[in-house]
């Protein structure tokens, strides 16, 4: 049983650890990040942290609260299940431990890049995910700005990939703690340096990458849709290198929710199940600019 020694490392180690590494990662990159956007940013902000971190730093902890009430087992939970029982595609195929934890870990991240994408095409999850890129500035916070609905959908879309694919408990976990880390790291406000960048990004989305992902132009929202491996967008036709108004001149954000207070954390959680304001103020325009009775 030498190849599946990942999984009785992982199998050992309590929930309790779990919790341990992923809060003293989180916690330690978010310093970091938080420290090195003060000190050298990209983009000068146009709302700043004051309006804006209270609330996507609440709705992070409301989206942990939620997972952990709602879907305690977790994603891992699940993965030593699968492991227990045989299930899923990897624990089919016999293959050295470490093969499986790496093919784990890579199709994992394609399965978030497609989910990704639905959550753009589909309009009823655009409306759970547009709170993401309502944003006005992105920032290392943007990273952990979810709607809970969508964090809990997503958590119930890796779970069934974890079964299906049969990923490795340890996988699960690198990728987990993967996926947390490059989300503040792409969404922070940071440049790597110049000469780096073009080379870092055929391995890592970088952030100069994904901040075309926030633009407010559709065709650029709908582009750079990858988290962690950057190949998914170029093998797949959605890459795009940068924003046609440059890095500096692009506007951060969606047309709708353009209003400052549409940064506060219960109007965070409203916006899935609004429409366009804008749409509905103009609809009750004439042409004319009279207004109409209803
Ligand atoms: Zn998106």
């Amino acid at each position: 049983m030498v190849y599946r020694s990942p999984d009785r490392f992982a199998q050992e180690m309590s929930a309790t650890t779990e919790i341990v590494i992923r809060v003293i990662a989180a916690a330690g990159l978010f310093a970091a990040l938080a420290a090195w956007e003060s000190l050298a940013p990209r983009r000068q902000l146009v709302a700043g942290r004051r309006p804006r971190w209270p609330s996507n730093i609440g709705v992070w902890i409301i989206d942990a609260m939620a997972v952990r009430l709602l879907m305690p087992i977790g994603a891992i939970g699940v993965a030593l299940i699968a492991s227990e029982r045989g299930w899923g595609l990897l624990n089919v195929l016999k293959m050295p431990g470490w093969i499986a934890v790496l093919l784990g870990v890579v199709v994992l991240d394609l399965v978030i890049y497609a989910q990704h994408v639905v959550f753009h095409k589909v309009p009823w999850l655009w409306r759970l995910h547009r709170m993401h890129h309502a944003d006005l500035d992105i920032d290392v916070t943007t990273g952990a700005r979810f709607h809970p609905i969508e964090i809990l959908l997503s958590m119930l879309i890796k779970i069934v990939a974890v079964v299906t694919i049969g990923v490795p408990a340890l996988g699960v976990l690198i990728f987990e703690v993967g996926l947390n880390a490059t989300s503040m790291f792409n969404h922070s406000n940071v440049a790597l340096p110049r000469w780096l960048e073009p080379i870092a990004r055929w391995f890592l989305v970088t952030p100069q990458m994904h901040q075309v992902h926030h633009s407010i132009l559709r065709e650029e929202t709908d582009s750079n849709f990858g988290f962690n491996l950057p190949w998914w967008d170029r093998l797949f036709g959605t890459y795009r290198r940068e924003p046609q108004a440059g890095e500096q001149g692009m506007t951060i954000g969606i047309p709708m929710f353009r209003d400052p207070r549409e940064l506060r954390l219960d109007r965070l959680l409203t916006q899935p199940f609004r429409d366009d304001p804008s749409a509905a103020k103009k609809s009750a325009v004439s042409p004319a600019g009279e207004t109409l009775s209803r």
